[in-house]
């Protein structure tokens, strides 16, 4: 490894359930990337009580987006203590055009444009299955069915234009999410080069 041309500022996109979480971690190994996820990020806030933890909180019961300002903020700050260096992979950001301008405007002033995103693509019948499993083994209390659904919707209203805006200005690879996870480690790894 250590060749060059390596993308190393990757985004993993996909709907809740869609395993950008599964992949970024392996990404995260193989390449020694920084795995930014701000879910895990808010969780770990509100599980500390912090006053962003307490801010967030409702949001997340609820299945909505935490404001954006919030969520760029916390993002920033990542990014500026070792993402740069080290090469990142965020994983649920951003979920929003408006955090998908402002990382764009943080990237560019720090010289690091993102240089690959990565969709994982799968029917929303199976994320319903896959988030619903989810429930009983982590016991997230967003994982509801009446929650997974506004998840679901948030994301097709809120989310998924991002990629329209994202495809414009980074290379983009789609990738069918319901192969196996290695599989889908394997197509990832062979776009990253
Ligand atoms: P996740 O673990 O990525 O599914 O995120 C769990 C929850 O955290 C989401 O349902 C939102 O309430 C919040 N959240 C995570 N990422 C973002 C983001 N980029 N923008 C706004 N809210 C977010």
């Amino acid at each position: 490894m250590g060749g060059q041309g390596l993308r190393r500022r990757l985004i993993i996109f996909g709907a809740p359930g869609s395993g950008k979480g599964t992949q970024a971690e392996l990404l995260r190994e193989r390449y020694d990337l920084d795995h930014i996820a701000p879910g895990d990020m808010l969780r770990q806030h509100r599980a500390a009580g912090t006053e962003l933890g307490h801010l967030a909180s409702d949001y997340m019961a609820a299945g909505k987006l935490v404001p954006d300002e919030l969520i760029v903020n916390m993002i920033r700050h990542r990014l500026e203590e070792n993402g740069e260096l080290r090469g990142f992979v965020l994983d649920g950001f951003p979920r929003t055009v408006a955090q998908a301008r402002a990382l764009q405007e943080l990237l560019e002033k720090m010289d690091a444009p993102v240089d690959l995103v990565a969709v994982l693509e799968v029917p929303e019948e199976e994320l319903v299955t896959r988030l619903s499993r989810r429930a009983t083994e982590e016991r997230r209390e967003d994982d509801t069915p009446e929650i997974i659904k506004e998840r679901l919707r948030v994301y097709r209203e809120q989310t998924e234009p991002v990629l329209e805006y994202l495809g414009n200005l980074v290379p983009t690879v789609r990738v069918d999410g319901c192969a196996s996870v290695e599989e889908v480690n394997r197509t990832l790894v062979q776009a990253i080069g």
